[in-house]
């Protein structure tokens, strides 16, 4: 047995320490978006259990993991999703990123069973660019709506919007999502989200520099994150945070994130898919080494 001593945290050979965990529970989606990298994978050979995942997420906590993202696909399609948050250990942060269109019915009891807060995919105002987007039916955008008041309402805040800018699209809509923002006095985080080129999509790729001085030039006050160095502006009472990961060297030196699978593999880098590491149908003893053999081959994606 190989158990994580009290202090040992995981830090790689650029020096930097795991503090997050990006867990994928299923492949699964009730959206297709135009630009989705669905976390990197091509869809998968299966969902693990609810144990699995808790065995998992009580390991990385023994190894000083103290923030939680629950991904997919859609994980609110897991129907088993608060039994999973019941089971974790306590966490400094426990979130979910959702496009939201089943969280109303689901906010309250996701509250309950410990998650903290929800980042909600929401790429336009305007039901009709929603639905291009998404290539959703009549309905689903209002239901989105729907699930950010209700995650409000329930206080899994700050809720944050992730808006991922694309050319020609959205880029233009980012003063309505501000406005949008705005009324919530603080609950709601705007976080725009540069595009990554999964999907042969570079045709809606924005002039990212060009964003952020608009954003620089609007704001108050600018703060920057740990995670990633992001940068974060305040722009008339709105929390506006710029997630700018391509080809930007800083985001990498300054990534503390470990990924899984939704099948069950460590992944050191969303970037990168040769060095994943399956823990899937390891035991809770057997899971720390795979820790490490995972860390051991974290290289910063975009490095000086
Ligand atoms: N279905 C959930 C959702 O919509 O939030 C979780 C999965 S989704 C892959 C997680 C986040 O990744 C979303 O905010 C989405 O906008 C973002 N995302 C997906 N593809 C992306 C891409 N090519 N570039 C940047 N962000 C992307």
């Amino acid at each position: 047995m190989n158990i994580p001593h009290k202090k040992e945290f995981l830090v790689d050979a650029y020096g930097r320490t795991i503090k997050s965990l990006r867990i994928s529970i299923t492949d699964r989606c009730n959206l297709n978006c135009i630009y989705c990298h669905n976390e990197g994978s091509k869809c998968s050979s299966g969902e693990m259990s609810v144990e699995t995942i808790s065995n998992i997420v009580h390991i990385a906590a023994d190894f000083g993991v103290n923030s939680l993202k629950i991904t997919g696909g859609e994980p609110l399609l897991r129907g088993d999703l608060e039994e999973m948050l019941a089971s974790f250990p306590p966490l400094k942060d426990v979130s979910l990123t959702t496009n939201g269109v089943l969280l109303r019915d689901r906010a309250h009891s996701l509250k309950a069973a410990g998650l903290n807060r929800v980042n909600i995919s929401l790429d336009s105002l305007n039901e009709e660019n929603y639905r291009r987007i998404t290539k959703s039916g009549n309905g689903i955008f209002r239901k989105v709506i729907n699930g950010i008041y209700a995650a409000v309402d329930v206080g899994l805040t700050p809720v944050k919007i992730n808006m991922v800018l694309l050319k020609d699209v959205n880029e233009c809509e980012i003063e309505d999502m501000l406005s949008f923002t705005r009324q919530f006095h603080g609950k709601v985080i705007l976080q725009l989200i540069q595009l990554m080129d999964f999907k042969d999509s570079s045709r809606y790729d924005v002039d990212i520099n060009k964003i952020e001085r608009e954003l620089e030039f609007k704001a108050e006050f600018v703060k920057l994150r740990e995670l990633h160095k992001r940068k974060k502006y305040y722009i008339n009472g709105v929390e506006v945070e710029l997630v700018r990961p391509v080809d930007n060297t800083e985001f990498c030196a300054n990534c503390n994130r470990l990924r899984v699978t939704a099948d069950g593999k460590l992944r050191p880098c969303l970037l990168v898919s040769n060095n994943l590491v399956d823990v899937s149908h390891a035991s809770l003893e057997e899971m720390p080494d795979l820790f490490r053999l995972a860390i051991k081959s974290r290289v910063p994606f975009y490095r000086k």
